[in-house]
């Protein structure tokens, strides 16, 4: 949603300070939904973002991001608990790229993944928020941003790969599979 990344930027670079809604509308590109892009920054990604209603010294339409680090994300109808269930059961990795949580994202150097929680059936398609319909994934493959196919590469691939793989790549995969394995 581009209005939604634009508002973004524009809270991203006053960081601390107060914004306007008429600020967020122009950054938006004059989209009527902007509040409801604004909302979803703060409901689904987790970002900060203060207005009259949680903060005292604010006036109606005036805004602050605390933090350009979102917080753990609610996502509406879905629990603490279920979001941790889904975090564990997929290991912290994206079920899309396989980007892993806190580590540099793949494609974006030098940024940290950022893990969501997706449904895998639309909610407006009849999918449920039961686990099985929930999946992890970072916010690039949440977004859409990447054009990746959701498939997982089989066995006999995974191996050939790391067989062709250098010494040094090898022994990094050793790590991190002693590391999720506890061994
Ligand atoms: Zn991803």
């Amino acid at each position: 949603m581009a209005g939604r990344e634009s508002i973004l930027q524009y809270l991203l670079a006053h960081v601390g300070e107060v914004v306007t809604k008429d600020e967020l509308r122009a950054a938006s590109g004059n989209q009527s939904e902007w509040a409801r892009r604004l909302r979803e920054l703060r409901d689904e990604y987790g970002y900060q973002i203060a207005s009259d209603k949680d903060d005292a010294t604010l006036k109606p339409g005036q805004y602050i991001l605390h933090s350009a680090i979102p917080g753990p994300v609610a996502i509406r109808g879905i629990s603490r608990e279920t979001r941790a269930r889904v975090l564990e059961r997929d290991g912290y990795t994206c079920q899309t790229c396989g980007a892993e949580a806190g580590q540099d994202h793949p494609e974006t150097l030098g940024k940290k993944t950022q893990l969501q929680i997706g449904h895998v059936i639309d909610k407006s398609k009849g999918g449920s928020d039961e686990p099985s319909n929930l999946r992890t994934q970072c916010s690039l493959c949440n977004q859409g941003l990447q054009n990746l196919t959701p498939m997982r590469p089989n066995l006999t691939h995974i191996l050939v790969t790391v067989r062709k793989a250098t010494r040094d790549d090898q022994r990094a995969v050793l790590d991190w599979l002693k590391k999720k394995f506890g061994e």
